[in-house]
């Protein structure tokens, strides 16, 4: 009965029927989106925080459609992962990141690529990475898988399967938007992970909040207790990446740094202290 009064309540609300239409057509243009070259990949660094030497990129989707101009990932993504575009998209985006790895600015750096939750069940991300890896002689420790908590919580023994057998193969895995899920602790200590990543809602606020303080130095003692390392996300001043920094933090990212680039902007002159 709720389902249907939620239903009705759509059909007649003028905004939930224009995000309805929003949805529909991200959905239609996702299908054409990678022959239509509409597609791409930016890359942001991950850096150390004394030195700000770039250790590694996420590499992140962007969308430019032709009917509906820039759509961000975190309205497209949701989308995609209902078809089996986002399959093939991710598929899109290791083929190109493959590319990119022989260029002088990424070469020897590690590239972190998302995963969603629901891809776990959709497809063998380790034996994909495996293929590809043979495939063009690259080095297992150059990819870094991410994986948010929710992952674990919808499907735990495909993901846990499929993060063993990239684990055996060198490929590193991080938990993505730490602290943000409903999981359990427990699978910290099951589970082949090599780093946490903490929410960027956590940093945002560190410098006003002393509750984000003791949120995020306690994941810092949690992690490298467990022997996990450390990445901040959304790092944008300097205060932030200082803290970060006195608390042990491994790795920083954000707009302090630099924000996600095309590869050919990608340069030296990119990260600043
Ligand atoms: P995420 O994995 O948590 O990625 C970090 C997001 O924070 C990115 O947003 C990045 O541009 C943004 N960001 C980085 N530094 C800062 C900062 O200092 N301040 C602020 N305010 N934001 C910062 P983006 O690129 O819009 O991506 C949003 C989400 O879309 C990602 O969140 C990820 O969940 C998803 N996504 C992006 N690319 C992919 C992909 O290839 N596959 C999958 N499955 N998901 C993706
Ligand atoms: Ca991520
Ligand atoms: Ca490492
Ligand atoms: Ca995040």
């Amino acid at each position: 009965a709720k389902e249907q009064g939620r239903g009705r309540y759509a059909f007649f609300d003028p905004q939930i029927n224009a995000r309805n239409q929003r949805i529909m057509k991200i959905k239609a243009g996702l299908g054409q989106a990678l022959v239509r070259d509409e597609i791409s990949v930016v890359y942001q660094p991950r850096v150390t925080p004394d030195t700000a030497v770039v250790v590694g990129y996420e590499a992140l989707l962007r969308w430019h459609s032709g009917e509906l101009g820039a759509v961000s990932p975190a309205e497209f993504i949701p989308v995609a992962e209902s078809t089996d575009a986002l399959d093939q998209i991710t598929d899109w985006l290791l083929r190109q990141v493959v590319r990119d790895l022989s260029s002088e600015v990424l070469s020897g750096k590690q590239i972190s690529i998302n995963l969603s939750p629901r891809q776990f069940q959709t497809g063998n991300w380790a034996e994909m990475l495996r293929t590809t890896i043979e495939q063009h002689h690259l080095l297992p420790e150059q990819f870094c898988i991410e994986v948010t908590e929710s992952a674990l919580v919808e499907d735990f023994n495909a993901t846990a399967h499929q993060l063993e057998e990239m684990q055996a193969l060198g490929v590193e895995v991080a938990i993505d938007d730490f602290g943000t899920g409903y999981s359990s602790l427990e699978y910290l200590k099951r589970l082949p992970i090599d780093y946490l990543k903490i929410d960027r809602s956590f940093v945002r606020d560190i410098e006003t909040d002393a509750d984000d303080r003791v949120i995020v130095e306690t994941i810092i003692v949690l992690a490298h207790s467990l022997g996990l390392q450390v990445v901040a996300e959304g790092v944008e001043t300097r205060a932030q990446a200082d803290f970060l920094q006195a608390r042990g933090c491994d790795e920083l990212q954000g707009y302090l740094f630099s924000a996600p680039r095309p590869l050919s902007e990608l340069g030296l002159q990119q990260v600043k202290m």
